[in-house]
């Protein structure tokens, strides 16, 4: 293997001592202590888990965690008055309502009735629009993350060729803005992409948001190109038991990359970091106080 491994849980960390500090300043400072309030609708196993490590970094870095979690069957109007009554405490800095959501509530609506100032998910319309328009906006964690480690391993990204595989809301779209903010050359490819293989080689950055098992190999990289994985698949292993692969296949492209994100310990551990991250952003914001350098785009 020839590739630097751009390690994302000690990145996560540092991300998460940073922020820890920086609370601890507001608390001593101005009597201010960040809070994120969750909103779990149902019990789908995965969300739950995320649900947990969420709250448990949250007060790690010394923020107030606010759980709420709804019957699987709560009407639509029964949880917008909860997210009505988070918007206008003045204790909640920040506000997630974990997807998927059940299928009888309409996500876009219950995004958009988030207080965009508390978005720290970045999905609420307003903050896609000011992130879309280059304005100070919550940034999506997921994205967030691949970019400060981009930032970290090359320092200015300006003039790059980044290719984004993914087109989806949360993660390929706002990779796009993000990466052509620091003034990258972008090509976002999706399903319908012709020659994917010969896109993704002109490539200094390959950031991969696909959902497909190991489906970027190592012949489909630029020697010392940069490979941001953001993919977590689950997989059946030969000899029994499942593990966790991404989009790219590890063991080829970490043969021909520059550095590259393992999975699992590259972006997801970057991507609750960044929520801690966005949530303290949005106290100093709500609060007129300087906001923490270098934790957000
Ligand atoms: P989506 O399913 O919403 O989007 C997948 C994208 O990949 C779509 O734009 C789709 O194209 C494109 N795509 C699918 N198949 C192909 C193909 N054969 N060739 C080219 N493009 C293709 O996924 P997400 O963006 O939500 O997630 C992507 C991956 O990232 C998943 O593995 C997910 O688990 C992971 N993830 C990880 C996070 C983390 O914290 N590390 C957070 C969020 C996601 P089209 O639009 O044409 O259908």
């Amino acid at each position: 293997m020839s590739a630097e491994i751009i390690d994302g849980k000690a990145f996560a960390a540092k991300v998460r001592a940073q922020v820890a500090e920086h609370v601890a300043r507001l608390k001593a400072d101005h009597d201010l202590t960040p809070g994120l309030a969750v909103v779990l609708v149902g019990e789908d196993p995965a969300s739950q888990v995320y649900v947990r490590s969420k709250g448990k970094q949250t007060v790690e870095v010394g923020m107030n965690s606010y759980e709420h979690k709804l019957d699987a069957d709560t009407s639509e109007s029964d949880l917008l008055a909860l997210i009505d009554k988070l918007n206008n405490d003045p204790a909640v800095h920040g506000i997630l309502v974990q997807l998927p959501l059940p299928g009888h509530l309409n996500s876009d609506l219950v995004i958009n009735s988030i207080d965009p100032a508390k978005d720290v998910d970045g999905f609420h319309i307003s903050n896609v629009g000011l992130l879309g328009t280059g304005q100070k906006s919550m940034v999506p964690c997921t994205p967030l993350g691949c970019l400060m480690m981009l930032r970290d391993y090359h320092g200015s990204l300006s003039g790059m060729n980044a290719v984004v595989v993914g087109r989806s809301n949360i993660v390929g779209k706002p990779m796009f803005n993000l990466l052509l903010g620091d003034s990258c050359t972008v090509t976002v490819c999706h399903s319908r992409t012709k020659d994917l293989p010969d896109v993704v080689r002109a490539a200094d950055i390959v950031v991969a948001a696909v959902g497909r098992p190991e489906m970027v190999t190592g012949d489909w990289i630029k020697p010392g190109a940069t490979v941001i994985d953001v993919g977590i698949n689950r997989i059946e292993k030969p000899e029994g038991g499942t593990r966790l692969v991404g989009d790219v296949e590890f063991a080829s492209a970490s043969e021909v990359a520059g550095a590259i994100t393992p999975v699992p310990g590259g972006v997801g551990p970057m991507t609750i970091a960044c929520l801690l991250a966005n949530t303290l952003t949005a106290a100093c914001r709500a609060n007129g106080l300087e906001e923490p350098q270098g934790l957000t785009a």
